[in-house]
């Protein structure tokens, strides 16, 4: 089974994915995560990234889409949630056809719907660890000791592009190059809407409820 969860940034693919993770054995393939532990490396590709990163725009496509079918070719016969890929049309093509090629396909692309005021609200309190990425909040969500994850013991941070101005760049971004997938996705027959105001949990259920009644 491989799945796809769409949305804006803050929408909760993030939170969402680690629920999945938890209670599946799917692989979590967040293309954010790897162009964050390849900058917290400061590898080629990690320096190169936060350039267009903390402006707030996407990585190109050539780049991301390389990675994304080197993990794929690896290991086809596992279960995939992409989470944050593909995030333009091109890249939604480039998904297609490199599953095409490994005999793999999507079964459902979950779009987690916010509003602007929800994407800002939640991106400017939301904190990161450092180390496991865990996702902390300081209006409901901190952490037993300030500062520490209470997984792992990494220190918490802000990610440089939860910082409001790299926040608006985004949402002009999504709006321009992610939505359009939407449209991409309903065509394919395989787009479900989901509200993503709600918990992560709660929006988990939603997804496998949906998931259960195609089997
Ligand atoms: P969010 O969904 O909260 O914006 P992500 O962790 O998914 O955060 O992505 C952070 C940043 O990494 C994006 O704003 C973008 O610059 C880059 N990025 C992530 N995924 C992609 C992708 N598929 N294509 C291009 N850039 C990407
Ligand atoms: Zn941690």
């Amino acid at each position: 089974m491989n799945i796809l969860v769409l949305g804006k940034p803050g929408a909760g693919k993030g939170s969402v994915a680690e629920v999945i993770k938890e209670k599946t054995d799917i692989i979590h393939l967040s293309t954010g995560e790897i162009f964050r532990k390849e900058i917290a490396q400061k590898t080629e590709l990690g320096i190169l990234a936060k350039s267009f990163i903390d402006k707030g725009n996407l990585v190109p496509d050539e780049i991301t889409n390389e990675i994304i079918n080197s993990i794929l070719k690896k290991d086809p016969s596992k279960s995939y949630l992409f989470d944050g890929y593909p995030r333009t049309v091109n890249q939604a093509v480039s998904l297609k056809k490199a599953m095409k090629a490994l005999g793999m396909g999507l079964d459902g692309v979950f779009d987690l719907e916010i509003t602007d005021e929800l994407v800002i609200e939640r991106l400017t309190s939301r904190r990161v660890c450092k180390k496991c990425s865990m996702i902390y909040n300081t209006r409901n969500h901190n952490p037993k000791v300030p500062g520490v994850c209470d997984n792992c013991g990494g220190e918490i941070i802000q990610r440089d592009d939860d910082k409001i101005d790299s926040i608006k760049a985004r949402l002009v971004v999504y709006e321009n190059q992610t939505k359009p997938l939407i449209e991409y996705y309903d065509s394919e027959k395989i787009l479900y809407k989901v509200d993503g105001s709600k918990d992560a949990i709660d929006c988990y259920y939603s997804i496998m409820e949906i998931l259960n009644a195609k089997k």
